[in-house]
Parts: structure tokens; sequence; C-alpha cells
């Protein structure tokens, strides 16, 4: 059946102006074409464009599901607070779990994930190993109760995802499980448009041990990372590098007056060295209590997730610590610090011979300083933020940073959930063994917001056809012309009979708002109709992306359409 839309019967009410909150590209351009509105802070409402898109992208994932044997299915986003508590998560989760309670004041989460209730779907019920494996997803509106919602659609509190889990009797087979939803992943990216990147990622507080993250590569992306050219890539939270350093004045220990403004770029002035050759410490309160000053190649940044790996949630030292601990804002050192001072270097300096560090004096550094002679290190960690320039961890070439945008994340849980719930299935000899498991995210309504970020340009949106809203818009510039308009109508039933999408731009607005508009929702395909080219018998192709114009006339339309647009749909 031919069927197509009108754009006076769509509500998709377009900016003028660019709205002042948006910083990003994708937000900006979803907010001025209409196709999203904020509710309240990370809460958005999808407007029927963007729901549109949406849908695809959903269809994308669905059919890459149904390709690997997954099985879709729904839970409530309501779960009670006893399954957390199984897993361990009702405490671990902290403040982003949206926390409620019912009438009878029993407590509740809204999922932010699904863990605990699909491992307690299976529980008792995939009782065999002859039952495996198993895996079942949803797409379904998570809630996250993130600390700065912002960016549109990139990081909500209510937000869409698919989330999949999957139950294997042995870890071979979750390897296997895991290898196919990563193929699956890399598709979904593909076929959406999206120039993605898998890299090694940290678990974060889903956990298991083994995660790899996609990244859409965008500039304006909230995660940093490094790859290299030998085919490393890893999210800088988890990324580890081989780290240089610089040797100053090896030598006898000496007291040397520093005058500068406490920071490593001054310091490494003053004394015209490199930044590499100071080290930066950092003085925390670890979860457990203990004072530790972590100390650093200078050139590089404390890594926040590899130090709550190592502290928990730590703090940084306020003044009156400081002070308390004989550790001297902007010249602190390892040497004359308090002894209840845990001294934690990164492991990247264990073959550093002479340190300069901070005198716990202010205006004064140490060089020459050994470690294990002047002053005794506690541990070695890898605390430091890999950077470009740093050693490749495989292959020792220099690594390169990017800006990515995650939206997606496949995670080996191995038994962590199975075993804290009590999740088991008689293997073949009988024995209660608890399944190994995956377990697999992919941000829908980011991913709508990652594919915005990475095509659009100047004008607006430029949709790739696989999720784009429509395919073709047709744009008659003169609705009220006795030949311009049937011409469209004619056109537009056509068109939709060969199987093409398409909005009709029906209202009596002027050329210029018309063209503006069409550029703004960026949909692939415009078909103008002026009144010359009508008479003439031609419509005007302009392609968004390419910007290409093209003569075409009417009996060719299809098909010229049909041949663009065919192949690059899902
Ligand atoms: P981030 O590090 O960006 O906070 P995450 O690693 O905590 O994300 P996961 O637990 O891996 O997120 O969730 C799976 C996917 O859900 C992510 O890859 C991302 O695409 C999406 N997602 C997570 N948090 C949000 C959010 N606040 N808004 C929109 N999408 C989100
Ligand atoms: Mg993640």
């Amino acid at each position: 059946m031919a069927r197509y839309e009108l754009m006076s019967r769509t509500y998709a009410p377009t900016l003028k102006e660019d709205p002042a909150e948006a910083e990003l590209a994708s937000h900006r351009l979803l907010l001025r074409a209409g196709m999203i509105r904020k509710v309240a802070a990370g809460l958005y409402s999808y407007l029927p464009l963007a729901w549109r898109s949406i849908l695809k992208i959903e269809s994308i994932i669905r059919d890459e599901m149904a390709g690997i044997g997954a099985q879709e299915m729904l839970v409530p986003i309501m779960t009670p607070a006893e399954l957390w508590h199984d897993s361990g998560r009702w405490e671990k989760y902290g403040p982003e779990l949206m926390r409620l309670s019912d009438r009878h004041e029993r407590p509740f989460a809204l999922g932010p994930t699904h863990e605990e209730t699909f491992t307690d779907l299976v529980k008792n019920e995939l009782r065999s190993y002859k039952q495996l494996p198993v895996t079942l997803y949803q797409i379904q509106d998570k809630f996250r109760d993130e600390m700065r919602p912002r960016f549109g659609l990139m990081r909500g509190r209510e937000f869409i995802m698919k989330d999949a889990y999957s139950f294997d009797a042995t870890a071979e087979g979750m390897q296997k499980s895991y290898e196919d939803q990563k193929g699956a992943y890399a598709r979904i990216c593909e076929r959406c448009g999206l120039r993605a990147l898998p890299v090694a990622a940290d678990s974060g507080q889903i956990g298991g041990d083994t995660s790899v993250e996609f990244m859409a590569l965008a500039e304006a992306g909230e995660a940093g990372l490094v790859w290299c050219d030998c085919g490393f890539a890893a999210d800088i939270e988890a990324a580890r590098a081989r780290i240089g350093f610089e040797e100053y004045a090896v030598g006898a220990t000496e007291t040397i007056e520093t005058p500068c403004e406490g920071t490593i770029a001054s310091l490494a002035a003053f004394l015209g060295i490199a930044e590499q050759a100071c080290r930066k410490s950092f003085a925390i309160i670890a979860e457990d209590g203990t004072p530790t000053l972590c100390l650093l190649p200078g050139d590089h940044e404390l890594n926040e997730v590899k130090a709550e790996h190592a502290f928990g949630h730590y703090d940084l030292m306020d003044d009156e610590a400081l002070e308390a601990y004989g550790l001297a804002k902007g010249y602190m050192g390892p040497i004359g610090a308090d002894p209840r001072v845990r001294i934690v270097a990164d492991s990247s300096l264990r073959d550093a011979r002479s340190w300069l560090v901070g005198a716990n004096r202010v205006g004064y550094h140490i060089r020459g300083a050994r470690a294990g002679r002047d002053f005794t290190v506690d541990a070695w960690l890898d605390l430091a933020s890999a950077q470009a320039g740093d050693g490749c961890p495989r292959c020792g070439e220099p690594l390169h940073a990017a800006r990515g945008i995650e939206v997606s994340q496949v995670f080996q849980l191995g038994t962590k959930y199975s075993e804290a719930m009590g999740a088991y299935f008689a293997d073949e000899n009988g024995r209660d063994t608890p399944f190994h498991m995956g377990c697999y995210g992919i941000g829908v309504s980011r991913t709508l917001a990652a594919v915005v970020e990475q095509h659009n340009d100047g004008q607006g949106i430029v949709w790739p056809v696989s999720v784009a809203p429509y395919e073709v818009e047709i744009v008659p510039l003169n609705v009220g012309d006795d030949l311009v308009w049937p011409a469209a109508l004619q056109l537009a039933g056509e068109l939709s009979q060969a199987g093409l999408e398409l909005i009709v731009d029906d209202r009596d607005e002027r050329a210029g708002v018309k063209f503006a508009d069409a550029d703004l929702y960026g949909f692939p395909y415009q078909v103008i109709l002026g009144k010359r080219s009508v008479a003439n018998g031609d419509a005007e192709v302009k392609c968004r992306a390419s910007g290409e114009r093209f003569a075409v006339p009417f009996p060719e339309l299809a098909a010229f359409l049909l041949e663009r647009i065919v192949p690059s749909r899902a």
C-alpha cells in the first residue's frame, strides 16, 4: 500500500536559534530539528522523527540478535531490593541507583542494568547443562541517577538500553557467547553508520574481568582512548602503557631551593628540565582511612578508575589533613612525611634511580633521592592514565590518543552473579555448578546521539540511510501551484509504492524556509519540485551527504533513488 507522511501532520517543531544549553552538535541538532525535548535534567521525550530512528536502530539490533540465537523478552523495570542485596550491589551501586518504596515501604530500585533479575529468572528453572547455552535480552528504559546528566541523549537519567545476558555451562562456552555478542555489536555499529572502535575496558559497576567497549569516534566524546597501529586499543580508564621517565641529577641527595608556583609546569620551567623528570604527588585518604601519598611521573595524571580499584572510594586530603601528615601543599614528597603515610608509586617508576621530589617544605625540593635508600615505597601500582606518546603495552610503539562515545559494552562475568545469587545447574555428573555468564549492553538512545554527532554539517543532520527517520523528502516549492502540487502527490504515490520511505513538505512556506528545514532534518535525499522542473518533467534530486544535484526525469525517479538507497539500508 502506498503510504507517505505529510510534514504538516508531523510533530517536529524546529528551532531557529541554537538552544543555549546544548554544547554538543548532536544535542543541538536533535533539539533544533524537533526530534527531542527535555522534560527535566536527563529526561527527554523522543518526538516522532527521533522515534522512527530509534525503532530502526532497535530493528537492526533485533536482526543481529536473531542471527546469533539470542531471545528477546522483557522484565520489569522495578526490581525488589532483595535481589540487589543478594548480589551485594544494593550498597555497592551508590547514589546512581534510583531507589523508591512502595506504599508498604518495601524498597525497590529502578533497574540501571538487570543482571540480578535475569540471574534470578533462570535460577531453579534452567536446571541442566543440556538446556545451555541460553542468551536472553530485552530493550527497555534504564534509570541511573547520573551525577551530571548532560549532552541530551548522551548521558540521560532515563535512557533506552538493549541488555543481554548469556548463561553457559563452561568458561569456554561463555567465551563463545561473548564473541558472538561482540561480533554482533561490531556489525550493529556498522549498520547504524557509526565509525566505532572496540577497545579494552574497565568493567566498572558490572564487574567481571574481560570487557570491551565500542567507541564511536568523536572529538566531543566523553571517553578517552589510546590505540596503536599494531591493533591495540583501550579505554583510558583501563589502558596500561609503557611510560618512560627521565632521570634528573643522578648523584648525591640534595635539598634545593625551588621558588616556583608549586606546580609541575613551574618547577620544570624553573629547573629547565622536562616535566617527566619531576614527580607528581597526590595525597589522598583511602576508603579504609589510610593516608596515602601517590607518586606519578610528572607529565601524567592520576587515573581515577585505577585509583578507585586500588583505594576504594578515596578523598583528596584537605589542607588540614595535609598539615596533620606533614605534607606541604605544592611541595609534597615521600621524605619527611608523617610515618603513618603510606607511599605508593606508579609502577612505571620502579627503575628510576634518582627522584626529584617535594621536600615537604614550601619552596624546596629534594633531588637525587633514591627509593629504598631515602624513602620506602610501600606499593608499586598502575595508577597513571595512559596518554599519547606512551609506549604501547603490546609492541612498545608510541600510542595515539582519541576521544569517543561509548555506545556499547560486552562483559565476561564468569560466576560472579551466579555464585552470589546461588544460581546453579546440574552438570554432566549431576553436580551443582554456577552458570558462566556474560552481559552485553547497547545504549540505544546514546547510539542515536552518536550517529548525529558523527553525521552532521553546518546546515544540520546528515542521516545515514539505515537509521534516517525518512529516506526521501519531497520538497514541492509552491504547494498552491496547479502543476507542482499534483506532481508532488503523484510522485509521492509512486515512490512510496516503490518501497521508499518518504515525507512530503506540504507546508505553504517560502522556498528558503523549506530548503533550510530539509537540510536541518537531514533526510538522505531531497526531491525538489519547482515550476520549471515540473514543466520539464524533471525533479531535482539533492543528495544531502554529498550535496550533489541531479535532474532526473519523473519516470526514472524511483529507479534512481532505489539504486542509491537500497544498498545503504541496514
Ligand atoms: P558510562 O561510562 O558512559 O557512564 P557505563 O559504562 O556506565 O557508561 P554500561 O553499564 O556499560 O554504561 O551500560 C551499557 C550502555 O548503556 C553504555 O555503553 C551506554 O551506551 C549506555 N549508557 C550508560 N549510561 C547511560 C546514560 N546515562 N545515558 C545514556 N546511555 C547510557
Ligand atoms: Mg560501559
